[in-house]
Parts: C-alpha cells; structure tokens; sequence
C-alpha cells in the first residue's frame, strides 16, 4: 500500500504558502500520513514567546507586527529542531524557509546530512479569502492590519520561493480555495494515496 510505503521511506515535504491558507490543518493530515514529525516554526516560536525564554522575548514583538524574525535566529532554531532523532527519517515544514536565503540555509543543512528534499508543497489561497478566513480563526495576532502586513511580507520575501524551488523541479501545486476534505484528498494524491488511505486518516484526525 502507497501508505505503508511512505511511511517506512519517511519524507521531506516544506509547506509553502500564504498565511491563513490551511498549510497547519493539512500539514496535521499529511503527517500522520507519511509518518513524520510536522514542524512548525510559528509553533515553535509561539511556545517561547509563552515559556518566556529568551528566544521568546527576542521575537515577541515582531511577531506582534507581522513582520519576520531574521535570517540568522531562525538558522538556529531550525538547524537545532532538525537534528532531533524524530526528524531523522523526515519532517514536514511548515512556516520554514520563508526569505530565499532561509531556503539557502535549508539547502545547506540537506547538504551536510547528503539528504533532499521531496516535495515542496504550494497551498494557494486568493487573498480576500485569506483575510476573511484568518479573522475568523482569531488568534490574538490576527488583527486585520496585521493580517495584511504578513500577507505583504509573504508576497515580497516568501513567493519568491515559489519559483526558486519550481526552477528545481520540487514544487506541487495545491488549489486551497476548496473544502478542506477537497484540498486534503488532493495533497494526498500527489503522494500516491488513494481514497481510502485519506479517510482514514481523516478518520485518525477526527478521533484523535
Ligand atoms: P506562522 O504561524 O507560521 O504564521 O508564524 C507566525 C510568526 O512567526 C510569523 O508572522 C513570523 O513573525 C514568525 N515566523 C515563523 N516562522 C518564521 C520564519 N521561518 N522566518 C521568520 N519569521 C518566522
């Protein structure tokens, strides 16, 4: 089964794409399904502004913004994250590379480990929907403004990545602007699952 395949190859799949475009929800259903740790740097980051570390107390404030914390901290928080022994056999990325020279560092920590990635998935959203979607969830960061700001921060340093890793040969394209089951069972296809294998993931999910 494409399933137990997958999972006993293990994965590396970086989750590309707009805030508020659903990449946490589904990166949740993918990996279960590839049987690797979904990592999240917004999470992470999250959980020290929480825990008031000193990372915390750094990036608090930016994140507040919308803007992006800098190259050079997130280097260090991913490189560490990725060498823990759950990652060792994959991951998926969520929120991380999101500047080119991120995506540089991740190609340099592949590199080291002789590792590659297999997929960087793009879940697209128009951006009304986005707006409309993250004021719903919200978050105490998702204030209207702020939602703006981080969309035009993903325009001007994240999409460029969309070309960079289609030059590659790894991007896929997922249309988000569908029923989340929809944009699931899509996602799930690229990776060889068929029917069965997304409800019963989704099944997982929902008892879970
Ligand atoms: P997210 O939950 O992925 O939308 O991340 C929330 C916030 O955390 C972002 O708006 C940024 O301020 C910060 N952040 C998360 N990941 C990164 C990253 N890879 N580079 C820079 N900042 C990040």
């Amino acid at each position: 089964m494409a399933d137990a395949a997958s999972r006993s190859r293990g994965a590396r799949v970086v989750l590309l794409g707009p805030p508020g475009a659903g990449k946490g929800t589904q990166g949740q259903v993918l990996c279960q399904h590839l049987g690797v740790p979904a990592i999240s740097t917004g999470d992470m980051l999250r959980e020290a502004v929480a825990e008031g570390t000193p990372l915390g107390n750094k990036v608090q404030g930016i994140m507040a913004s919308g803007a992006l914390v800098d190259d050079a901290t997130m280097a260090d928080v991913v490189r560490e994250r990725l060498a823990k022994p759950d990652a060792r056999r994959g991951y998926l990325l969520d929120g991380y590379p999101r500047t080119l020279p991120q995506a540089e560092t991740l190609a340099g920590i592949l590199r080291d480990a002789a590792q590659e990635l297999d997929a960087v998935l793009l879940v697209d959203v128009p951006e009304d929907e986005l707006v409309r979607r993250t004021l719903l969830r919200g978050r105490g960061d998702d204030k209207e403004d702020v939602i703006r700001e981080r969309l035009r921060v993903y325009r001007e340093k994240t999409a460029p990545l969309i070309g960079y890793y289609r030059e590659r040969g790894l991007l896929r394209e997922i249309d988000g602007n569908r029923p989340v089951e929809d944009v699931t069972a899509g996602m799930l296809g690229l990776f060889g699952a068929g029917r069965e294998v997304s409800s019963e993931v989704n099944n997982e999910v929902a008892g879970a």
